[in-house]
Order: C-alpha cells, then sequence, then structure tokens
C-alpha cells in the first residue's frame, strides 16, 4: 500500500516566479485527495511533481519512504492523466485504452477483457473502433481516462479529468471514478475546478492559493471549519 510524503517540496519557475511554496503532506494508502483554490495556485505544479514530470526546487517527495527521483520510472505504479496528455490520434479508441498494457507485455486476452470493461463505465464501449479525430471532446477526454484507470495503479494523479465532459455525462463519470478508486483502493490525487464534485470525491481537500496551502482536511472540515476566510469564501457560506 502505498504512502506519499511531501515534506518542504518548493517550486520556483527561473523567472523567480515561487508556484509552490512550501508544500507539506503525508498521503497514506486509499486516500482520495481533491486540490482545489483558484487558477494559478500551484495546484497542477503539485501533481506534476509528484508524476515527476517537473522537479521540485526545494524539499523532497518520498514515496513509501524512497526519494521520488531514486525509483526509477518502470517501477513507480503511477498513472496520469494531464491536459496536455492527450489521446494517440493514430490509433483506435480501443488500441488507445490498452496502449499502457500492451507496453507492459499483459496477454490480449486480459487486455480485451480490461479494455471492454472500463470502455463501459466511461461510456465509450460504442466507440472502440474509431480514431480520436472523430470524438467529441467529452468523448476524447473519457478515453484518456479510461487509459490511466486501466493500470490498477496504486497512485493516479488526474488533472481536471472532467473539464471537458459535458454536464449530463460528468456526475456519472465522476462517480465511476469513486468506484474504481474504491476497488484500486490506491492513492488518488485529483485537480478539479468542479466544487461539487471535488467535494463529494474526496476524502480529503487541498486548498491552495498563490502557491500556499490554506487548508488540509476532510470536505466537512473545510466546509465546517474554514481556516481562513480564502477557504470561507472558495467553499462557499454554508448557511
Ligand atoms: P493551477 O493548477 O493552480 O492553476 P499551476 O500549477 O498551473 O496552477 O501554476 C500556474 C502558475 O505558474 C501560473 O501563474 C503560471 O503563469 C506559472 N507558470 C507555469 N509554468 C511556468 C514557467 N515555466 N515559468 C514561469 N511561470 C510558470
Ligand atoms: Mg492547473
Amino acid at each position: 500500500m502505498p504512502n506519499i510524503k511531501l515534506s518542504h517540496v518548493k517550486k520556483t519557475f527561473p523567472n523567480g516566479f515561487e508556484v509552490v511554496k512550501d508544500f507539506n503532506m503525508e498521503i497514506t494508502d486509499g486516500e482520495f485527495v481533491v486540490f482545489l483554490g483558484p487558477s494559478g495556485s500551484g495546484k497542477s505544479t503539485v501533481l506534476r511533481m509528484v508524476a515527476g514530470l517537473e522537479e521540485p526546487s526545494g524539499g523532497e517527495i518520498r514515496i513509501d519512504g524512497k526519494r521520488l527521483e531514486e525509483i526509477p520510472p518502470k517501477e513507480r505504479s503511477m498513472a496520469m492523466l494531464f491536459q496536455n496528455y492527450a489521446v494517440y490520434p493514430k490509433l483506435t479508441v480501443y488500441e488507445n485504452i490498452g496502449f499502457g498494457l500492451r507496453q507492459r507485455g499483459v496477454a490480449e486476452e486480459v487486455i480485451d477483457e480490461k479494455v471492454r470493461l472500463i470502455a463501459n463505465l466511461l461510456e465509450v464501449a460504442d466507440l472502440l473502433k474509431k480514431k480520436p479525430r472523430s470524438l467529441t471532446a467529452s468523448q476524447r477526454q473519457r478515453v484518456a481516462l479510461a487509459r490511466a484507470l486501466i493500470y490498477d495503479p496504486q497512485i493516479l494523479v488526474m488533472d481536471e479529468p472532467f473539464a471537458n465532459m459535458e454536464e449530463n455525462v460528468r456526475p456519472r463519470i465522476s462517480k465511476r471514478v469513486a468506484e474504481i478508486h474504491a476497488q484500486m483502493k490506491g492513492i488518488v490525487m485529483l485537480v478539479t475546478h468542479n466544487l461539487p464534485i471535488g467535494l463529494r470525491l474526496a476524502d480529503r481537500v487541498v486548498m491552495m492559493k498563490l502557491g500556499e496551502v490554506h487548508q488540509i482536511g476532510t470536505p466537512s472540515e473545510v466546509y465546517d471549519q474554514p481556516a481562513s476566510l480564502f477557504v470561507a469564501d472558495f467553499i462557499g457560506d454554508p448557511k
């Protein structure tokens, strides 16, 4: 069971901009952590650092006690979904979803079964033979989500996975993500602009603004006992 520990993690860009100032958090097995806050808060950057796409300028990130940079990428049981991680245009939806498993040499029958299962859950089962360019943005986003979820990773990092989805599919798909998480029992770190969905999915919420953490707590803690005016405003007046 994975454990992620971020200690005094900082990220400063070469122009001197401190996008993440001093991030401290321990995430334990099975936790679903949702990052909330206005854009420019550093949420994506925290996720990108955990995913190994961006190097911290200070502090350290440990997974199961080991420093992230000492774990070879192949040994990290991690799947990620970022806005700029587009689906492969030349592969069919079926091939896209099974891509990672195929890379890992998983048997074709197992891939087939898993692809169909996840495609059903994310409502793309009727699109398996299509190429991404003929899909809507919402459908493409669900294919990208399927591709990340199919691994059964111990750590799942997702930046705005519901962003391009239509209002009518979003609640269902987010519910499926919760169900998949309940089965995988790993860690999920997710950024979303959708406050109701974020609060519903989260075991804990991280409230960020301008590179600083204002509060880390359960949805009811941040709702009932906001640590700052910013948190209170962002979550909304309960009464
Ligand atoms: P969030 O996900 O909360 O919107 P980000 O982690 O994406 O925040 O951080 C965005 C901030 O970092 C923005 O203010 C952006 O201008 C700045 N930023 C991102 N990349 C760079 C870069 N390479 N150099 C300087 N500033 C950057
Ligand atoms: Mg972002």
